[in-house]
């Protein structure tokens, strides 16, 4: 049976207009109409290219109800992309140092870190997010979030959310499960991307259920408590799709399309903004939110 949300959800993300928003001014919630689109493809499915450095604000109509203006920004691997021919890889990829001045000079210009748990309360009428607010995420669980990006997440005092696949674990490139443990265990949150990595709307609805109920249960049994934010393989997501992972007791998913205003009746459509192998910290700080560094700023603590 599906939810109360979970209908919510199927509401939410019925009858789709397109509407350019301008970013509201305060991280509290608001009852506003916004609307949600389907537009966003994933990688590595998608050739990443890098985009302009400000994202056009795209959100939603249909979804009436309390929403907030908060980026969560979607990265993948931090590590150096040797290969100048793989463009796919390149664009999934940020430098450690470059994730370094990223995450220093979001610290130096007052971002405050905040959960998908977090926004998700303040829509529902709980504490409102601070200022400056934004959500780090980081799709597929591969080693070198354990590896590269905690270690200066950590440094930073900065909470990040890791969609892990979780028929990858433990595979080459992947964290294994120690590795998973221990990134939950220093305060980061792990979510669920399902078992295999699929098309969620290229499957059967059973399937598709098996895929998202699989990877939660078994990344709970691993962790020892609930799992409550879950993302779209490839961002690919429909009405059906977004209602189970609303049936499968998520409190949130999220996609891939762009837009920074996060609505309650779209929280299985959070939007994200994607930063990769073209960002700098100046691109980087206009995605964040966040006043950008003086012209010819380094990091002083580079790596
Ligand atoms: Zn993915």
């Amino acid at each position: 049976m599906l939810s109360i949300l979970a209908l919510a959800a199927l509401t939410a993300v019925s009858g789709l207009t397109i509407a350019s928003l301008k970013r509201a001014p305060l991280h509290t919630a608001t009852a506003v109409s916004r609307a949600t689109s389907f537009t966003g493809s994933d990688a590595p499915r998608s050739a990443l290219r890098p985009g302009p450095p400000a994202p056009a604000r795209v959100a939603t109509l249909a979804s009436a109800g309390p929403c907030v203006d908060v980026p969560i920004l979607l990265y993948h691997y931090i590590r150096v992309d040797n290969n100048p021919h793989d463009q796919v890889g390149w664009g999934l990829s940020v430098s450690p140092a470059e994730f370094r001045a990223q995450m220093d000079w979001l610290r130096r210009a007052g971002g405050r870190t905040v959960t998908l748990a977090q926004v998700i309360d303040a829509l529902d009428g709980g504490p409102a997010l601070p200022p400056r607010a934004v959500v780090l995420t980081f799709d597929d669980g591969y080693a070198d979030f354990a590896t590269a990006a905690l270690p200066v997440l950590a440094g930073d005092g900065f909470v990040a959310t890791d969609f892990v696949v979780s028929g990858f674990i433990g595979r080459s490139g992947y964290m294994n499960p120690t590795q998973v443990v221990q990134a939950d265990q220093d305060g980061m949150i792990i979510g669920a991307h399902t078992v295999d990595h699929v098309d969620l709307t290229a499957l059967s609805t059973a399937a598709a259920a098996a895929e998202i109920d699989v990877s939660r249960a078994t990344l709970q049994r691993l962790l020892r408590h609930p799992v409550r934010d879950f993302a779209y393989p490839y961002g690919d997501v429909n009405p059906v799709v977004a209602g189970l992972a609303g049936a499968a007791g998520f409190d949130d998913a999220v996609g891939t399309s762009m837009g920074t205003v996060q609505c309650s009746a779209s929280r299985y459509l959070l939007h994200r903004t994607r930063v990769g192998g073209g960002d700098t910290v100046w691109s980087f700080a206009v995605k964040a939110g966040v006043q950008g560094p003086p012209r010819g700023w380094q990091d002083p603590s580079p790596i």
